[in-house]
């Protein structure tokens, strides 16, 4: 399938329509109420730019968040306002390079200006504010009323040439956009025919009096300077000069790097071509001087982008794409510290804000280093998106009120007198982890498995174990401080908790979603910990030194040699209540010196399990089998029914102990089936608090082993396992992690059907009619379903970078077309001309899906049918004329669509007109 890579515009009022539509049900964009951010006038962190009162020093940085009403509408929901509009440039007809981000860990791109024409983008922006300025109202925020006092800061962004800027579709748009009170008017009387209450609001003359120049990498100096001028001068602009991180040099961008092991690779080249320090500064005293004289302000942005040689995940034709997030960090905040050093005076220098890896964590730094304010992006394209935002709020919040500060200028003064500076800041950064190559410690989430069109949430951690362990359900258990429960649950498919607890190499780790957010969960340190506190009161009970003659040793089963492998075996029939008899070799049970702690913790696997049947049957009246361990001796092997040995080597490399504990179940279970023993049912699994799993999504959480600045911090006791196992995000309960990181809010999750699905096909019987041959029916397992909104999706690819499976949710997920033109453009997907009607293109070949009375009535070239709208149960069959068969699958998908559409709040009737 060919997925667009390009927009289709929705008209701003439907848009609103479904925002309200959403609000009803406590979201917007799929963002939860309780993600919004409400100021109050009590906040410390308010500031002021440009004369303005920012209600948060933070926002989106100029990129994939900026670039549409709807994601200036999530960014500020979220507590951005700061909003750093997408660049603008005369070529507004690009084709760019797709997927055009890598957002893995390091963030690189190859995404350049708007991806929308010039009149677009000025419809997109100005809405954009309309939208805030309603929905602010309609949520009753403080001084909602009063649109020229918003609370948030629209500030353009243009480039790239003097030529391009002063071009005639460019001055319209940068005229329109300074004012436009005309447009605005007209524009707002179009939402609030949808929302009446903006009615209410005062409305600003102007989009944005504020502008930030993206000169590209490699602009001569004197064009930065003219361009620049040009803003100040004549358009009065408060006028930003975004700066590029090679301002600090090769030798000193390379010893940066290099220190925290990274080894991009940039060229000589983009240190020549960009500004040095010695051409920067005075270009910044000519502009400081020029707007002071013309009365606007003039501020420097760190940083850009840093360009490098392409060795990302982005096409390979890219030759070079530009590095952002944790490498940056550093940079730009030594470039801050540069510039503070070499202007003549500390307080000729311009106000400086940031943006370069900025996180919830780091920026109350930066605020407290006068760098603000702070905007971001990579770090809303990681799992969480927007909805992180909150988190930088709320960890600058506590910081301050830690230290009494009440505003921004006390949490200034805090730092200057306990030597925080900027200086001191920049010191730590070029030595801390948390910007290190290496504080990742793995590279992704991705599993071998496809991506299935439905039903698609799967735990990462479970499918890298070769054990196949519940792990979500253990450490669900975990979590609610139930370790008798989470043995139960890793005994399931693994006896040997101890055993792995301590030597498995933990595949599980490098897979687990969290790693993107922010640690890894100790999903195999949570096995350990659950093995001692689960059975920690039964330990050697039943393990005798018996003879071939004791009774106990009339077991039915004898497991020869000791190793994981025969382990497991045992541990396996004990529990379906098989009696073994395990035949180890002389000795084999003795602690000695020698002993290994991997060979410690396997004997107190076998002792636990032993001690399993001390009591003769379990908390749910099942029989254990007794396990007997006999030291071997020839004569023992007679008197047995069956006999396990496991002749091959021990398996070797990766994940070889969990494969080993599953060669030892199969043969287990090969014999239970052979005897017609039934295994235990599996445990039960806990249960899963959606609102809260899908709260925990946004946020960052190091638990207690971990924290931003360190990947390993010593916890001692077993009780801290608790609070770790709280932050499993349970992966195979709840994933959307698309939903989260699509920049534009393009990834819709719909409440799932509760019937049961059929599969099938409709066939020609022998007299020529049309029969269905139903093969299976069964429910969905997944609460939501993933689709994806083609017209805001332009093939970024980030969602494909965070979905644990092997492919790409745009490309794979049933694609909604919200307008006919993306619909007809694409040719494949759904579009819902109105509730009663969903046209359909599969490869190009249309269907229809229409609500009658008698159903829901769908017709392609090949087949019709009505499909129960209760129960999308099949009925009315008709094959078209030479066509011998037809799988039920398109029809069955387009009656799911259709119900799944119409019971959804997120996509009102306002959108299908
Ligand atoms: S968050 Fe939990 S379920 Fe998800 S991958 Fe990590 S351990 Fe597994
Ligand atoms: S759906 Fe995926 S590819 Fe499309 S815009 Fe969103 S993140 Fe990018
Ligand atoms: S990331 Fe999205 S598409 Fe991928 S498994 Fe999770 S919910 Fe499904």
């Amino acid at each position: 399938m060919k997925t667009m890579d390009r927009f289709h515009l929705v008209p701003h009022d439907r848009l609103l329509a479904s925002m309200l539509d959403e609000l009803e049900h406590e979201q917007i964009l799929g963002i939860p109420r309780a993600c919004f951010f409400r100021p109050s006038p009590d906040d410390p962190f308010t500031m002021i730019r440009y004369g303005r009162r920012l209600e948060t020093p933070v926002g989106a940085a100029a990129g994939p968040h900026t670039q549409l009403a709807r994601n200036l509408v999530a960014a500020w929901l979220c507590g951005g306002r700061y909003l750093e509009l997408k660049t603008v440039q005369i070529l507004d007809e690009l084709t760019l390079a797709r997927p055009c981000i890598d957002m893995r860990d390091e963030g690189y791109n190859c995404e350049w200006s708007q991806e929308l024409k010039l009149e677009q983008s000025f419809a997109e922006y100005l809405n954009g504010l309309l939208l805030i300025l309603t929905l602010r109202r309609r949520l009753g925020f403080p001084g909602s009323e009063d649109g020229r006092d918003p609370g948030f800061i629209m500030n353009m962004s243009a480039g790239y040439d003097l030529a391009g800027i002063t071009s005639p579709a460019m001055v319209r748009f940068l005229d329109r956009m300074a004012h436009c009170p005309e447009e605005i008017a007209e524009a707002a009387r179009n939402l609030a025919r949808v929302c009446p209450e903006l009615d209410e609001v005062s409305l600003p003359d102007a989009v944005s009096t504020s502008l930030t120049i993206s000169t590209m990498h490699g602009c001569p100096p004197d064009e930065v300077q003219r361009i620049a001028l040009h803003f100040i001068e004549e358009r009065g602009l408060h006028t930003t000069l975004k700066l590029n991180p090679t301002l600090l040099g090769p030798q000193r961008v390379r010893d940066l790097l290099g220190g925290l092991g990274w080894d991009l690779e940039v060229p000589d080249t983009v240190f020549a071509n960009d500004l040095s320090l010695d051409q920067a500064l005075p270009i910044v005293r000519t502009l400081s001087a020029a707007a002071r004289k013309r009365g606007v302000e003039f501020n420097l942005k760190l940083t850009n982008t840093l360009p490098c040689v392409n060795r990302s995940a982005l096409p390979k034709a890219e030759q070079q794409v530009y590095c952002s997030g944790r490498p940056l960090h550093p940079l730009a905040v030594h470039v801050a510290l540069l510039l503070r050093e070499h202007m003549d005076d500390a307080a000729d220098c311009p106000p400086l804000s940031f943006c370069a890896g900025a996180d919830a964590f780091n920026t109350p730094d930066l605020l407290a280093a006068d760098l603000g304010p702070v905007t971001t992006c990579s770090d809303l394209l990681k799992p969480g998106g927007y909805a992180r935002l909150r988190q930088y709020l709320d960890v600058l919040s506590d910081r301050m009120s830690s230290v009494g500060a009440r505003n921004l200028e006390e949490w200034r003064k805090y730092a200057r007198n306990n030597s925080l500076s900027l200086a001191d800041y920049a010191k730590t950064t070029a030595a801390s982890r948390r910007y290190a190559k290496t504080r990742k410690t793995h590279t992704d989430v991705k599993i071998p498995r496809p991506l299935p069109r439905r039903d698609c949430f799967t735990a990462p951690c479970m499918a890298a174990c070769a054990a196949g362990q519940d792990i979500p359900a253990y450490l669900g258990h975990m979590a609610e401080n139930n370790a008798p429960a989470a043995l139960a649950a890793i005994r399931d498919t693994n006896p040997l908790a101890h055993h792995l607890g301590l030597a498995c190499d933990a595949q599980c780790r490098k897979r687990c979603t969290r790693g993107n957010l922010d640690a890894p969960l100790r999903i195999r340190e949570a096995k350990a910990v659950a093995a001692r506190l689960g059975k920690a009161d039964r330990a050697n009970t039943r393990i005798i030194s018996g003879t071939a003659s004791s009774p106990e040793t009339r077991a039915r089963v004898a497991i020869h040699g000791l190793d994981a492998r025969t382990a497991s075996c045992a541990g396996t029939l004990v529990q379906a209540g098989v009696p073994v008899t395990l035949l180890v070799p002389k000795n084999a049970m003795h602690l000695g010196k020698d002993t290994s702690p991997a060979q410690r913790a396997l004997l107190a696997d076998i002792a636990d399990l032993a001690a399993l049947s001390k009591d003769g049957a379990s908390e749910d009246n099942s029989t254990f089998g007794s396990l007997l361990i006999h030291e071997h001796s020839d004569q023992d092997q007679q008197i047995f029914e069956h006999d396990f040995t496991f002749d091959d080597p021990m398996p070797s490399g990766p994940g070889s102990l969990p494969r080993a504990v599953t060669l030892g179940r199969q043969a287990a279970e090969a014999y239970l089936n052979a005897q017609g023993i039934t295994k235990p049912p599996a445990p039960h699994r806990p249960d899963a608090d959606l609102p809260t799993l899908r709260m925990s999504r946004h946020i960052r959480d190091f638990g207690p082993y971990s924290c931003p600045e360190a990947i390993t911090r010593k916890v001692s006791g077993d009780q801290a396992m608790a609070r770790e196992a709280s932050r499993c995000l349970r992966c195979d309960t709840l994933c959307e992690v698309c939903v989260t990181v699509c920049p534009n809010r393009a990834i819709m999750a719909l409440q799932s059907f509760p019937g049961l699905i059929a599969a099938g096909q409709v066939q020609r019987a022998h007299d020529g009619q049309p029969e269905i041959l139903i093969t299976q029916k069964r429910p969905l397992t997944d609460c939501t379903q993933i689709v994806i909104l083609a017209d805001f999706c332009n093939a970024c690819g980030n969602c494909a970078a965070f979905c644990p499976s092997s492919d790409a949710p745009f490309a794979v997920k049933p694609r909604i077309h919200l307008t006919r033109a993306s619909f007809e453009e694409e040719k494949e997907g759904y579009f819902p001309v109105g509730p009663d009607r969903l046209e359909i293109l599969r490869n190009g070949i249309p269907a229809s899906l229409i609500k009658t009375i008698d159903g829901l009535r769908y017709q392609s070239n090949a087949l019709t049918l009505t499909l129960d709208s209760a129960t999308l149960y099949p009925s009315m069959i008709d094959l078209a004329e030479n066509t011998e068969h037809a799988d039920l699958e398109q029809a069955l998908e387009a009656g799911l669509i259709h119900i799944m559409l119409m019971s959804s709040s997120l996509l009102p009737f306002g959108f299908m007109r």
